[in-house]
């Protein structure tokens, strides 16, 4: 079936040679901001997608996989989560599954560029419901200079929503910001950040631990979590805890639709390739 690119966007991956196609009815916006080139598209089957320099980060069908596994985790290993600083996560998709806790004091998003925020609440208003939460603090700077001068032990979670690790966003998969972050996290603080792919980017996963664990983390781990849009359908988020990993977590009354106590568990399994270091 050859695709229209009228009609259909592909997102190629030249390095696995493959790439994932769907369906469009209608371009909604188009703009080159100061720092991405940001388009938004009504699919026939995934809802609205939002592209940054024409890679997928987000459609209605589908983010909310990725949202809850990046917060609800580690907002459910941390005792008593109160203060929350976010980097990136432009969309709010992270900042309204955080508000959700009534346990948390302060959200602080802070991502580079305000157009993916306005262009979120104009065409994804879902994802922006807890934005005038009076928790909610939004920021538009650079992530890396942000936690550089932020006050140590400033946050209890730390959650790094980027692009991939390139261009304006490489700097966030850096030891020096991991230590940054460690500075940032109070004494039994955690960090998560979003890692790719296990299938197309296991070297990347393991390397994002080993900076974490030299700059200074006492323990790592990662989350594994489908997620169809993005490359592969498989995605990842890894975590580095500043004091011992919890044992146990906090079962907590949030409504979601992916996570639960059964996927809490089982999305830390670590599969068998990723272990075989050699492979
Ligand atoms: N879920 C998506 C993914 O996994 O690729 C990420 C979505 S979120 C919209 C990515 C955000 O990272 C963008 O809004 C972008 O502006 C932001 N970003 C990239 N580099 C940044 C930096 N150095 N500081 C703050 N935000 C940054």
């Amino acid at each position: 079936m050859k695709l229209n690119s009228e009609e259909w966007f592909t997102e190629v991956y030249p390095d696995d040679g493959c790439a994932l196609s769907l369906e469009l009815s209608e371009k909604l916006h188009e703009e080159q901001t100061a720092w991405q080139k940001l388009e938004v598209y009504q699919t026939t089957g995934f809802g609205r997608l939002m592209l940054l320099d024409g890679c997928i980060m987000l459609t209605s069908r589908d983010n909310f996989i990725y949202h809850e596994m990046m917060t609800h985790p580690v907002l459910c290993m941390h005792p008593a989560p109160e203060n929350v600083l976010i980097i990136g996560g432009g969309d709010c998709g992270c900042l309204r599954e955080v508000l959700k806790y009534p346990s948390i004091k302060h959200v602080h998003q802070v991502d580079l560029d305000e157009r993916v925020t306005w262009a979120s609440m104009k065409y994804f208003p879902e994802l922006c419901e807890s934005n005038n939460d009076p928790r909610a603090e939004l920021s538009y700077t650079d992530g890396v200079a942000f936690i550089e001068q932020a006050e140590s032990a400033s946050y209890d979670i730390i959650i790094v929503d980027s692009t991939d690790p390139v261009g304006q966003a490489r700097r966030l998969y850096t030891e020096e910001f991991y230590r940054a972050c460690y500075t940032g996290l109070s004494d039994n603080g955690i960090l998560v950040a979003q890692s790719e792919s296990p299938l197309f980017h296991k070297d990347l996963i393991l390397s994002m631990r080993s900076r974490m664990a030299d700059a200074g983390f006492n323990d790592t781990a990662t989350l594994f979590f489908p997620q169809c849009t993005y490359p592969s359908g498989w995605w990842s988020a890894s975590v580095a805890f500043k004091a011992d990993r919890p044992s146990n977590y906090r079962s907590v009354d949030i409504e979601t639709k992916y996570y639960n106590n059964a996927i809490h568990q089982a999305a830390q399994a670590m599969p068998q390739f990723m272990q075989d270091t050699d492979k």
